[in-house]
């Protein structure tokens, strides 16, 4: 196993705790940090801006326990505009979450997707937005990979990670490409070729290693990476020093 620190950027707990399985499998495996984002405490699309809340509330309860192992991140529902907007703040600069989670309840190409991000830049911190291309057909409000491309390439100040490779990977690869779009690697795929296409398409410093736990088995998301044929160097820029470069932004002066 790796002996050097390794970040999961993209966690969510069941629904309230992280499971003590999985704290223990990440001691095992070497994972030192884990970002977190609550979806709430029920599976909710379009979540209220309460139910937001309340999860925002359990995942700092997480960062408490677990001091500098876990890190949060605000989850919103941009629909609600200044709701939305006043609760990342606080959750940014009172309660030091570092980025901002969107999930499926707007399109990449709202425009109250579009406030989020340029609050994003004005706080200086990342946004971990889900994206997926299904054959079977997407979630009404469910981006896919091209529609986050097409907000990176209107906000290019922006730090907005695409999670799980947009989810068909070589689709979402592809419309990162063009973009300054960062991917995590995180979800159920665990395709061959999949970390090795996608860092050499995007440059490694362009990927994160993100799990999907506790939903996903961390053990087959980290070996995704420490297994994958890439250089050393593109390794530990996916496992750690990317997400920590992301992380210093907030601290650089505006
Ligand atoms: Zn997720």
């Amino acid at each position: 196993m790796p002996d050097e620190p390794i970040i999961d950027c993209h966690v969510h707990p069941d629904p309230v705790d992280l499971p003590e399985g999985l704290i223990r499998e990440a001691n095992r495996l070497g994972v030192t940090q884990l970002i977190v984002a609550s979806l709430g405490r029920s599976w909710d699309y379009e979540p209220s801006h309460e139910h937001c809340v309340r999860g925002n509330r359990d995942t700092l309860a997480l960062v408490d326990r677990y001091g500098g192992m876990v890190l949060g991140w605000a989850y919103v529902n941009p629909r609600f505009e200044d709701e939305a907007e006043a609760e990342v703040r606080w959750c940014v600069e009172e309660a030091g979450f570092v980025g901002i989670k969107l999930w499926v309840s707007a399109l990449a190409s709202e425009s109250c997707v579009g406030r989020m991000i340029d609050l994003s830049v004005e706080l200086r911190v990342p946004v971990l937005m889900h994206a997926w291309h299904k054959a079977t057909g997407n979630l009404p409000l469910e981006s896919t990979p091209q529609m986050l491309a097409g907000l990176a390439q209107a906000k290019p100040r922006a730090r907005i990670i695409m999670a799980h490779v947009g989810g068909d990977w070589q689709l979402g690869s592809r419309a990162a490409e063009g973009s300054p779009l960062l991917v995590d690697t995180s979800g159920s795929i665990v395709e061959n070729g999949m970390i090795e296409e996608t860092v050499a398409r995007l440059g490694a410093h362009r990927v994160l290693f993100g799990s999907d736990a506790a939903g996903v088995d961390l053990a087959t998301a980290l070996a995704k990476i420490t297994a994958a044929e890439i250089p050393h160097e593109a390794r530990r820029r996916i496992l750690y020093d990317n997400v920590v470069e992301l992380l210093s932004w907030r601290r650089q002066a505006a």
